[in-house]
């Protein structure tokens, strides 16, 4: 099984479970209160891990209470925290979930005041240990010579960015990744409101990588190194339980496929698969059932 390094962030999230989301200035119950480990980073490792892969993280995190269970969740999961950076001040990036249960929507308040992982401690990695290198598209400056010292240490280990919110220069990372997955908030937030045109507008600037692109419910869309259109539909479970990290889960079921050898397009129905029996169940626990090969 491959050696995963992953670099992004850990979240606090609490989640409160309501039967319809509010209307503004409502004042509602929830019908329950979970507290669990988020973030898409650690997220997608942790999926990783359950299909058999040996996982670490770059992150940080604070040396505060709330950062406890974080913690203790990442190494009940056996993902590596070497190279995790603890300082001690700050507070753990929180997000406050309100998940309607009527259709698993999840709506996402967060707060973070917390240093990103920087250059300087992705230099201190040892990157020869690693079959596959995922970054999160955040913090892009910074993540930008990070995925430049890899292509200088490391230029055979694929590459790939999450790029799943817009944010000042994003687009510089996408031609030093070689694999970029997509979101559709990205998308849309450019003006794209058909998969195949937005993914055919990226093709154009970057070189030809696989491109990914989850699309909720309808699936999700790829382009192979070819250039070539492909799209799986969703697979729905029997009852919509929870979409929390859905796009996380997505991205692992990609990774695992190509670390498999899998095409693009079988990988597409495999991460669907993955992602829409994760949305069957609460949480990210128990999804190494869910992946069955395709035919
Ligand atoms: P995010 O969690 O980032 O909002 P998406 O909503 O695009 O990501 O979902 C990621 C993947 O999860 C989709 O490509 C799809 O395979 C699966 N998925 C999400 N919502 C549903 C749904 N309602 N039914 C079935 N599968 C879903």
């Amino acid at each position: 099984m491959a050696r995963v390094l992953g670099i992004g962030i850990a979240t606090l999230d609490i989640i409160n479970t309501v039967d319809g989301y509010p209307a503004e200035d409502a004042e509602v119950r929830a019908l329950n209160q979970q507290l669990r480990r988020g973030g898409n980073c650690a997220n997608t490792l942790v999926v990783l891990q359950q299909l058999g892969h040996h996982c670490a993280w770059g992150g940080v995190l604070a040396a505060e209470a709330d950062a406890r269970p974080v913690r203790q969740d990442l190494e009940r999961h056996c993902i590596d925290l070497g190279a995790t950076r603890i300082i001690d001040h700050g507070k753990i990036p929180t997000s406050y979930i309100t998940l309607n249960r009527r259709n698993g929507s999840r709506t996402i308040v967060h707060y973070r005041d917390l240093p990103e992982f920087g250059y300087a401690d992705f230099a201190r990695i040892d990157l020869r240990g690693y079959d596959w290198l995922h970054f999160e598209g955040r913090n892009v400056a910074e993540t930008r010579r990070m995925l430049g010292l890899a292509e200088e240490t490391v230029p055979g280990t694929p590459r790939s960015v999450e790029i799943e919110k817009p944010r000042p220069d994003i687009e510089r990372l996408f031609p030093l990744a070689h694999i970029l997955l997509f979101s559709r908030h990205f998308a849309l937030a450019h003006g794209y409101e058909e998969p195949r045109r937005f993914l055919e507008a990226v093709a154009a600037e970057t070189p030809a990588v696989p491109r990914f692109l989850a699309w909720g419910e309808a699936g999700a869309y790829g382009l192979d190194h070819d250039g070539r259109l492909c799209h799986s539909p969703a697979y729905p479970p029997p009852q919509m339980v929870d979409t929390i990290g859905a796009g996380d889960v997505f991205n692992a079921g990609i990774i695992d496929a190509l670390l498999r050898g899998v095409a693009p397009q079988k990988a597409l129905h495999q991460a669907c698969r993955l992602a829409g029996g994760k949305c069957g169940r609460e949480g990210l626990g128990g999804i190494a059932p869910l992946t069955r090969e395709l035919p």
